[in-house]
């Protein structure tokens, strides 16, 4: 039985080569090839700064504290999301809470997020920090997310974790031009990877030099960034805040670096791969994914909402009957809110009316750059079995 996942990496000998050239250099950390890739990457969003870290959720955490996020702050998120884009806030100490989400792009609603700062400004909790998500790689209304924050006074870093290469009205998501700080995933299912990694990018330079003190143990050896101390001692290095070891190795940079090359060529063939889908699917019980005019997706899902029954066949069904026939579907995601963790925080079923219907209805159907068109028609052939019995 082949067996399709739903997202898998993309690597050719020339990836292969990049990385075995690190192996033989002087540097396998903290050598050229890590400010290298932080460039290619600043380069093709447009944006000043990036500060490469050990994984996108290295990244939102130390997005968060650069941000100022601490105890007694509330940052707010999504609920469909990946439980990362959450636990950053905790991380913080800070409290974290969701915002509904639009029920035809399945992003953080702007008109929710809205009407949730107009009843947090009466009561004295607005967010610190709000983190919009661009769900399977679409942007999310970034013009009036971006309003609300100057309105109300908190900040906003994009999860753009699915959308390294997609577009936002023209632009390439990243550039920062409507949030304080954007956060990319290496991670192989992700558009492009680096075994694992992230990145955070910012036009801050404040932003930028407070992250990359914080990647590394909050150690400088800058002596212009060292507290005075007696010329008779000496210091090499100082630790001046509480870091961490979220630093990059030179050998997954030189993975992440080279796979840039392809960056538009894979988002190119997912859309490709959307297309047919879209086309293929249409006299099937479902919806398909529609997409903003002001949005160019990096697709890294390819997310369909079943419209069965409820009696005889279900998503539930449809789910295995799919798995148990070797096509790998998944669900992105179970309101966060409802993990197990998140109840125990006293989070209750049924806070985000639409990421419950939308939870009830989603299957991430496979969508990678070398799915071919003879695995595309099983996944539909097979798709249509399950939802048809
Ligand atoms: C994958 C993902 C993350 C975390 O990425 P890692 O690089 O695996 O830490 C965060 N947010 C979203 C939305 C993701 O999909």
């Amino acid at each position: 039985m082949p067996i399709i996942p739903y997202g898998r990496q993309d690597i050719n000998q020339a990836d292969i080569d990049a990385v075995a050239a690190v192996l033989r250099s002087d540097f396998l950390t903290q050598g050229p090839v890590v400010p290298a890739f932080e460039k290619s990457v600043a380069d093709y969003c447009g944006a000043g700064f990036a500060v490469a870290v050990n994984s996108a959720t290295s990244a939102l955490h130390i997005a968060c504290l650069a941000l100022g996020v601490g105890k007694g702050d509330v940052v707010w998120t999504s609920p469909i999301t990946f439980v990362a884009s959450a636990n950053c806030a905790l991380y913080c100490g800070a409290d974290v809470d969701f915002v509904d989400i639009d029920p035809v792009t399945y992003n953080l609603s702007a008109e929710r997020l809205a009407e949730k700062l107009a009843l947090a400004d009466k009561s004295g909790r607005l967010p610190k920090v709000v983190i919009p998500v661009h769900l399977c790689g679409q942007s999310c209304n970034m013009v009036d997310i971006h309003a609300l924050s100057q309105r109300y006074g908190f900040k906003v870093i994009e999860d753009a974790s699915h959308s390294t290469g997609g577009k936002y009205k023209g632009e390439p998501i990243g550039n920062c031009c409507y949030s304080d700080i954007t956060v990319f995933s290496f991670h192989p299912v992700k558009i492009t990877t680096a075994g694992e990694g992230g990145m955070a990018l910012t036009n801050d330079v404040q932003l930028a030099k407070r992250m990359r003190l914080l990647r590394s143990h909050g150690i400088t050896s800058d002596v212009a960034d060292m507290i005075p101390r007696s010329p008779a001692e000496l210091w090499n290095y100082q630790q001046v805040a509480l870091g961490f070891n979220y630093r990059m190795t030179d050998i997954h940079a030189a993975l992440g670096l080279n796979q840039m090359q392809r960056l538009d060529e894979f988002v190119a063939k997912r859309h490709a791969i959307a297309e047919r889908y879209d086309e293929l699917l249409k006299e099937l019980p479902l919806t398909t994914p529609w997409q903003h005019p002001d949005s160019y997706s990096a697709y890294h899902l390819y997310v369909i909402r079943l419209k069965l029954d409820g009696n005889t066949k279900t998503q539930q069904k449809a789910y295995e009957s799919l798995r148990a026939s070797g096509i790998l579907v998944n669900l992105h995601y179970i309101p966060v809110y409802r993990q197990p963790y998140y109840a125990g925080l006293g989070f209750k079923e049924g806070l985000c009316p639409e990421a419950e219907q939308y939870y009830a209805e989603a299957i991430s159907l496979p969508m990678y750059p070398a799915l071919n068109e003879a695995q595309q028609d099983l996944v539909i052939t097979t798709l249509r079995k399950a939802t048809n019995t």
